[in-house]
């Protein structure tokens, strides 16, 4: 059951944030994926995909690349609710390290992975350590693998672009394109609108 497996995630949310509560339950409709950026202690992306009633995440400390070449470190973290896909806002400094979030970007994502010759189930993929998906997003798009370099509770992976027609190595979304695909704003002014609201 997806509200089991959101019971670390409740444990670390402060009762006082605006963060969801993780009661939406999943459906049957396509696959969703977001790239929150979040300026914590450590500024980061958080990126999360839909599986099973649940967000997988990993914390990206330098974000996706479009260049095949990049592998940027990702670190699993706590299963996130569906409706996390859709904050935007100011952690309280009690939770994840505090800090604004926007969502820097979102959309469908395909599952890619096979196994001899056959398509892999996301959450199996998982399992073994490796997963390719298609991202539909406004920002990313194309393939990306995903690949397990250590387990434990935080695994390391590897976030890797695939090589293919959306591959860009002169692209570099997250310092050009810096805007939330829901509001517009920075992550900046998401955090400066919460000390706003401390007067
Ligand atoms: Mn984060």
């Amino acid at each position: 059951m997806a509200d089991d497996r959101l019971e670390a995630y409740r444990g670390r949310r402060s009762r006082k944030s605006p963060e969801p509560e993780g009661r939406r339950r999943g459906s049957s409709r396509t696959a969703v994926f977001v790239v929150q950026e979040h300026q914590a202690s450590t500024h980061h992306f958080d990126l999360r995909i839909e599986v099973d009633g649940v967000l997988k995440s990993w914390a990206v400390p330098k974000g996706p690349s479009t260049d095949p070449r990049d592998k940027r470190l990702a670190v699993a973290v706590e299963d996130h609710p569906l409706d996390y896909a859709d904050f935007e806002g100011v952690i309280p400094e009690d939770a994840y390290g505090g800090g604004a979030v926007i969502v820097w970007d979102r959309g469908t994502y395909d599952n890619l992975t096979e196994k001899d010759g056959e398509s892999r189930p996301v959450a199996d993929a998982l399992d073994d350590g490796h997963l390719m998906i298609a991202l539909h997003g406004q920002k990313l798009t194309g393939g990306y693998a995903l690949q397990r370099i250590s387990g434990g509770e935080r695994s390391k992976w590897l976030l890797i672009k695939m090589k293919d027609d959306e591959a860009d190595a002169r692209r570099r979304p997250t310092s050009t394109q810096p805007r939330s695909v829901v509001s517009g704003r920075t992550v900046k002014q998401v955090a400066r609108t919460a000390h706003e609201d401390d007067d």
